[in-house]
């Protein structure tokens, strides 16, 4: 037999590792945006072009490359971050590995140009294939520009891969937002297609906050501030009533850098107890600084995920931290709080300090929180959050959302209403129990009528409108920036479900029409913006079309409400449409329609005894 083993030539071998850095074009984003701020620079500019699968291209003005260290650059584990490995745990900057240029180069054009200050003129060098095509000087401002176009270009079967441009661009805002809110300091501008998005001055987080995430957080925020020898926290909880049916808003940072931790997001969403409606997120922008020997820095820096040497304390600290500053604004009543025994027990609390640690702590409230009882904003004792804590994994695991699960065919041949046109009843004005030729069901009248409005809006033709209700008062809405450069792209989609709404300019919409089933009035923003949310909770269900995303959003809005009374009649039509439908026995968001209820198992039911 002949040997099959054989090495894969360079160009592969980069281009499979490059696609674990470079996935999409927020990836680069991320990339190049954090070169920019090691760089030193107070001015980045995002430019994207087609959702940045044309182009992606940040502009700096920091201290460039000289000459040599621009050719350099593009190298695999090339980085001037970064020489032995005691290096590491010192980290301060974003990048350290040396791969992100290198991936790009394997996975799209890239053109650099670049000058040092001190520098008579820049160089620009355009690669492709990895390979260097061009190298020639050129005149510029000191600084760093970047850009990536034709992203996979060379890799069909990854290009192919990439999504809508609307998910694409939702992703790249996300990246610009995570990098703009670490560094207020900077100013920050992103251009898509030439229309300026975001365009942030340089102030304080606070500004930032409310420049990056909307208006609604002007005035709402409350400060979160702790200081230990251990770690820190600084940044702001939104208060209680900004709360949103989906996340999004929630951003933790760990020495500057984005992660994610459900764990650290259970840690700050009890904290807030019983002052949040079922359900919803309140928002938050918390950064921890603590000694890098103290994060598990062989933390990939592409991915988000971060061990600490002890998950427990910080969790703690996060919490109590967060309660502490609820508390402070008289936002909770200062009540039963108690310190948690398991708290007391934990090392950093029992540690013996030093003297000299000791005065230069015990004036820090956390300090007083780990060491004295009875005091407000402490870890409540065998209450809720205790008990949570074992739960917290489905509290923020991405799988609690319900899955989109289309019925299964077979079960609505089986269904035979002809005769039961005139038994209809409705039960607690949400339910309503239907005769069949086998026995009862019992249909959920607000997910029958999802189902059925789902299935319209799906199903209409290209050219086919929703009808709307033109309003005499047309309302001007304001959205928070990624909400509006979402709108914008959904726009055409959304008029042609029932809506008629027009750009205004700077995050402002006019909505000239509704959709003819809802109430008029007063409610436009709030309903975009829960469309919007739908649209956004589904996203992460990549087998859902743009349409469908939206249909989820516009039957929940649109679907009678449990509580309703129904007329024989309209009972009538709900059950008729119902089982018109393809997939009757799911609701758009994956909950059951009916439960059907046999003649044989309601006889075996009064056999027994
Ligand atoms: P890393 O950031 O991990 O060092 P990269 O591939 O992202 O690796 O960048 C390689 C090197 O190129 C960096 O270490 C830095 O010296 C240089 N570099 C990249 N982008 C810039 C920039 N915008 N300004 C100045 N130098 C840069
Ligand atoms: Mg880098």
């Amino acid at each position: 037999m002949s040997d099959i083993i054989h090495l894969l030539p360079d160009h592969i071998a980069n281009q499979i590792a490059a696609g674990e850095v470079i996935q999409r074009p927020a990836s680069a984003v991320k990339e190049l945006m954090e070169n920019a701020v090691d760089a030193g620079a107070t001015e980045i500019h995002l430019v994207v072009a087609d959702a940045g699968k044309a182009l992606v291209q940040v502009n700096d003005n920091g201290k460039g490359m000289s000459e040599t260290d621009a050719r350099m650059s593009v190298e695999r584990h090339a980085t001037s971050k970064i020489s032995k490995i005691e290096d590491l745990f010192h980290i301060k900057t974003m990048g350290f590995r040396g791969e992100a240029l290198a991936s790009i180069a394997a996975v799209a054009q890239l053109e650099i140009k670049t000058r040092k200050a001190d520098a008579p003129f820049g160089t620009f060098i355009d690669i492709e294939h990895s390979e260097v095509k061009t190298q020639e000087p050129v005149a510029m401002n000191p600084g760093t520009s970047i850009a990536m176009k034709n992203l996979f270009f060379n890799v069909p079967a990854r290009r192919n891969f990439l999504k809508s441009n609307t998910t694409e661009l939702k992703n790249i805002i996300d990246e610009f937002t995570r990098v703009a809110m670490a560094f207020p300091e900077i100013k920050f501008r992103l251009t898509n297609n030439n229309q300026e998005v975001f365009h942030l001055e340089p102030g304080t987080l606070k500004q930032r906050i409310v420049q990056l995430l909307g208006n609604q957080y002007n005035a709402r925020l409350i400060t979160v501030r702790e200081e230990t020898d251990y770690l820190n926290i600084y940044g702001f909880v939104g208060k209680p009533e900004t709360a949103k049916k989906t996340r999004g808003d929630q951003f933790i940072f760990v020495n500057n850098r984005f992660i994610r931790s459900a764990y650290l997001n259970h840690a700050v969403t009890t904290a807030f107890d019983n002052m949040l409606q079922k359900d919803s997120y309140p928002a938050y922008v918390l950064f921890l600084d603590l000694d890098p020997s103290q994060v598990d820095i062989n933390v990939h820096p592409t991915k988000q995920e971060i061990k600490f040497e002890d998950e427990k304390i910080i969790y703690a600290f996060v919490n109590s931290a967060v309660k502490h500053a609820l508390a402070q604004y008289n936002i909770t009543p200062a009540l039963d709080f108690d310190l948690d025994a398991s708290i007391q027990q934990l090392p950093a609390v029992t540690q013996p300090f030093t003297e000299e640690k000791r005065s230069a702590v015990s004036g820090s409230s956390l300090y007083q929180t780990f060491t004295q009882k009875n005091q407000a904003h402490f870890i409540e004792r065998n209450t809720g959050s205790q008990s949570n804590l074992k739960h917290w994994k489905d509290f923020f695991e991405p799988g609690e959302q319900p899955a989109y699960v289309p019925a299964p065919e077979p079960e609505q041949q089986s269904i035979h209403l002809e005769a039961a046109e005139h038994r209809l009843f409705q039960v607690h004005h949400t339910w309503i129990v239907v005769e069949t030729g086998e026995g009862f069901l019992l249909v959920h009248q607000q997910y029958a009528h999802q189902r059925i409005i789902y299935e319209k809006l799906v199903s209409l033709g290209e050219g086919q409108k929703m009808p709307v209700q033109k309003s005499l008062f047309p309302a001007t809405i304001e959205l928070s920036p990624s909400d509006a450069v979402m709108l914008h792209e959904l726009l055409d989609e959304i008029n042609q479900l029932g809506y008629l709404i027009e750009p205004f300019g700077n995050n402002t919409f006019i909505v000239q029409g509704t959709p003819a089933d809802i109430a008029q009035g007063g409610n436009e923003r709030k309903d975009v913006e829960l469309l919007l949310e739908h649209y956004k909770h589904f996203g992460n269900q990549n087998k859902l079309s743009v349409r469908e995303r939206l249909a989820i959003g516009m039957a929940w809005q649109q679907g009678i409400k449990p509580g309703h009374a129904l007329s024989a009649s309209e009972m009538n039509n709900l059950v008729t449409d119902l089982f018109h439908c393809t997939h009757p026995a799911t609701s758009p968001a994956g909950k059951p329609v009916y439960a059907k209820f046999d003649k044989e198992y309601l006889e075996r039911m009064f056999e027994k005894g």
